[in-house]
């Protein structure tokens, strides 16, 4: 452990699992603080900034979700959510509120630092204000918005315009979970945020042209009753 990693904040009231995430943490190089409730984490985020935010949705005082949109009203820290198996409401709610991804209980250590190295990549993308039309690459997928080029292991790929959208937001946030509510308002706008129909349909015909097994599918992975996710290259 050193005294530069970054700093993560975990907010959870069940003493097992902070001891769990502090083991796994600190030994990969974080540094941590830790709160038992709402009250608690609002205080720490002022008075210790964290590079990153692990919220458990299950807390004594406060209710996960309304926390994180309050924590969005005036921070961009990262937030990864933590939920028990089965609450998919809770997870979209959490995400449609700002939160950046999530991890379902029981998860394993490599999981949550996949999720963290994201989050943490993304903000410092976000803060970095990359180019909007810088070409981007996605496993095999390689995507060049001056042209609105696509190739699939050098082969070009030919996608209508939604559909090009959807890879565009999708590989823009590789790694990262969006939800089908996220995917229409970027995509088809705020008027269609309830259209999930759209979301399926233009998915389907994505994994055609995109994916060797559409069936299969290995990049554009389904987030079970959440949305969607690109998998990055190297997982
Ligand atoms: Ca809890």
């Amino acid at each position: 452990m050193t005294q530069e990693g970054p700093l993560i904040l975990v907010v959870e009231d069940e003493a097992a699992l902070r001891r769990f995430l502090r083991a796994a943490l600190t030994s990969h190089g974080f540094r941590l603080e830790e709160a038992e409730t709402g009250a608690a984490a609002l205080r720490s985020l002022t008075t210790h900034p964290p590079d990153l935010v692990i919220l458990d949705l299950g807390l004594p005082d406060v209710d996960g979700i309304a926390l994180t949109r309050d924590i969005r009203g005036w921070s961009a820290v990262p937030i990864v959510v933590v939920s028990a198996r089965g609450r998919e409401d809770d997870k979209v709610a959490a995400l449609d509120a700002g939160a950046d991804d999530y991890v379902t209980k029981p998860f394993g250590v490599a999981e949550l630092l996949a999720r963290i190295r994201v989050a943490l990549r993304h903000a410092r993308s976000a803060t970095a204000l990359e180019a909007d039309d810088a070409p981007l690459a996605v496993g095999p997928i390689r995507i060049d918005p001056d042209r609105h080029r696509v190739t699939v292991a050098e082969r070009e790929v030919r996608l209508t315009p939604t559909e090009y959208r959807l890879l565009w937001l999708l590989a823009k946030n590789a790694g990262k979970v969006l939800t089908h509510r996220q995917i229409l308002r970027e995509v088809w706008g705020p008027e269609h945020a309830s259209d999930t129909h759209y979301v399926r349909v233009h998915m389907a015909e994505l994994r055609k042209k995109i994916e060797v097994d559409p069936a299969h599918p290995r990049w554009l992975v389904t987030e079970p009753a959440v949305g969607y996710r690109l998998r990055e290259g190297g997982a």
